[in-house]
Order: C-alpha cells, then sequence, then structure tokens
C-alpha cells in the first residue's frame, strides 16, 4: 500500500518555515513582504480562492490588499491599477485572479505587470527564466509538486518522469522543473497515442488533466510515485483528483490524495515568491 503525501502537513510546515523568515526579514529590513491580489467579477470558485491567498498572507504576517472589481470593470481602468501597482513601493507581489470575464484581456494584463512582482510567474519573462533554468518565481502549482517530492525524499535525479497534461500554468512548467531536477521526462496530452503504454513506465507519475478518475491502476508501474494535480468537482459538490486513488493507492509506492496533496501547497508556493520578490527588492534598495 502506498504512503500518503500529506500536502496538508508539509503546506503546514512550509508556512511556518516562511511566517518565521518572514519575522526576521521585518527585523532586518524594517519593512513586510507586501501582496496584493486583484479580482474582477464574481465568480465564486475565484471568491474563495482569493479569501484563502488573503488569509495564508494574515497566517504568515505579510502585508496584503485585495482589490474587488465590478464585472464591469474596462480593461484600461485594470490596466491602470497594475500600474499603479507595479509602482507601489509597499506591494512586491500582484496577482491578477484567473479567469478575467471575457470582455478582458488576460494576456494584455499579464504583460504588463512588472516581472520582478510576478509571483505567478505567468509573464513571459519568468517563463523563459524556468526554461533556461534561472529562476527567481517557480510556478506555484508546478513547484508545490516539487517540494512535495523532495520533503518525501523521492529521488528524481535519473528518474523516468511522464506528465500527462501539458498547459502552461501546470503541465509544461512541471516537465521542466523535473527536467532540471534530472529527470528523464516524458509530457503526454489528448493526442499521445498508447497512453498508458507510456505511463506504465513510470517512476514519477504526474497528473494534470482535468478528468475525474482517469488514471487506473492498470495505467500505473507498480511502485511508481503518482501525484495528482487534478482538481474536479462531482455531481454531489465532492472534490476528486484525476487519479483513480482507489485503485492505484495499493500498487503506487507513495500518492498525493485529492482533496490534501497538490492543493494546499499552490498557495503556499505563493507565499514564498511574494517572500523571494521582497528579498529581491530588499536586495535592491
Ligand atoms: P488544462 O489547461 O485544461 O489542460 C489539460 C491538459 O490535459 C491538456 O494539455 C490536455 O491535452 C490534457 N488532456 C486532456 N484530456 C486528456 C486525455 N484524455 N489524455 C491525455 N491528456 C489529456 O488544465 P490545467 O489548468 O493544466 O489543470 C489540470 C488539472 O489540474 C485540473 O483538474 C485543474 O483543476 C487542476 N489544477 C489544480 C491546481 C492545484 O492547485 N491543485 C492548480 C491548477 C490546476 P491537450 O493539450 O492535447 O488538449
Amino acid at each position: 500500500m502506498a504512503t500518503r503525501i500529506d500536502g496538508k502537513l508539509i503546506s503546514a510546515q512550509i508556512r511556518e518555515e516562511i511566517k518565521a523568515e518572514t519575522a526576521e526579514f521585518q527585523k532586518e529590513n524594517g519593512f513586510l513582504p507586501g501582496l496584493a491580489v486583484i479580482i474582477v467579477g464574481e465568480n465564486p470558485a475565484s471568491q474563495v480562492y482569493v479569501r484563502n491567498k488573503k488569509k495564508a498572507c494574515e497566517e504568515v504576517g505579510f502585508y496584503s490588499r485585495v482589490y474587488e472589481l465590478p464585472e464591469s470593470t474596462a480593461q484600461a481602468e485594470l490596466n491602470a491599477l497594475v500600474d499603479e501597482l507595479n509602482n507601489d513601493e509597499a506591494i512586491h507581489g500582484i496577482l491578477v485572479q484567473l479567469p478575467l470575464p471575457k470582455h478582458l484581456d488576460e494576456t494584455e494584463v499579464l504583460l504588463r505587470i512588472n516581472p520582478e512582482k510576478d509571483v505567478d510567474a505567468f509573464h513571459p519573462y519568468n517563463v523563459g527564466k524556468i526554461m533556461i533554468g534561472d529562476y527567481s518565481f517557480l510556478p506555484c502549482t508546478p513547484a508545490g509538486v516539487m517540494a512535495l517530492l523532495e520533503r518525501t525524499g523521492v529521488e528524481i535525479a535519473g528518474k523516468k518522469c511522464v506528465v500527462i497534461g501539458r498547459s502552461n500554468i501546470v503541465g509544461k512548467p512541471m516537465a521542466m522543473l523535473l527536467l532540471h531536477a534530472n529527470g528523464t521526462v516524458t509530457i503526454c496530452h489528448s493526442r499521445t497515442k498508447n497512453l498508458a503504454e507510456t505511463t506504465r513506465e513510470a517512476d514519477i507519475l504526474v497528473v494534470a488533466i482535468g478528468k475525474a478518475d482517469f488514471v487506473t491502476a492498470d495505467m500505473v508501474k507498480p511502485g511508481a510515485v503518482v501525484i495528482d494535480v487534478g482538481m474536479n468537482r462531482r455531481e454531489d459538490g465532492k472534490l476528486t483528483g484525476d487519479v483513480d486513488f482507489a485503485s492505484v493507492e495499493p500498487i503506487a509506492s507513495a500518492i498525493t490524495p485529492v482533496p490534501g496533496g497538490v492543493g494546499p501547497m499552490t498557495i503556499t508556493m505563493l507565499l514564498k515568491n511574494t517572500l523571494t520578490a521582497a528579498r529581491n527588492k530588499a536586495g535592491k534598495s
């Protein structure tokens, strides 16, 4: 039976470390790391994410601000707010909660964020840095997966790693981080032929598809480490992953549950990036 990788516990440990580092940072520099979160409209899921981000900032002692803009916000108004925050000395990280309402251009907004304050690591400048292995900010969800692997003592170097999913926010950067950690990486997607044949070769299998219970035991090599990034809502409202936990847990060596695996790590990595941004700023001023 697999070891369950406890994302809640690991996340809590890292947040304790960030809290201590933040207190130390303030003593040395006389200011707190500051995060600004912008939310436009009333998407209920986004509202929950933003509330959780604010709560997490309070927990570790950051300064934070939430800007709740109405659905009717014009592109020019949103751009102006980003410009203002780019020049705000108290703010080291800017996060625009996605998705934005349809009339707003996400790319335009993300490009406008100063890359030094881009704590989501979505700006092409930071994406490029990730590609060459020179990172200031790591994309939060893949960085969370790496932290789970490291803190569970999973060796990556030389291992066959398979990532299912090639999105810009999870799959692609995930593959890059595993590659930089010296894994031998294969990326699979919806056009991959004989998917199960490839996934069965994985020592480390990371699944980020967005389809409930998609990966079943016959797709997993016995003894593999299985990381489930998926977050899907069942009809009864319960959260479930992309991996069929019941069938895979008995044959994997370690596995993340959903909820309680990768999910709690994402905001923790956002906190880490914000502390890094504040440190970078302190180093410069
Ligand atoms: P996405 O942008 O929809 O990308 C899904 C990827 O899965 C695509 O690359 C797609 O391939 C691939 N895919 C879809 N069906 C497939 C199939 N049958 N076989 C193989 N590959 C298939 O999703 P995402 O943003 O990466 O998110 C993936 C999952 O992670 C979602 O459940 C999301 O909610 C979750 N998530 C969790 C967190 C967290 O904090 N835990 C953060 C972000 C996302 P193509 O490119 O060929 O279409």
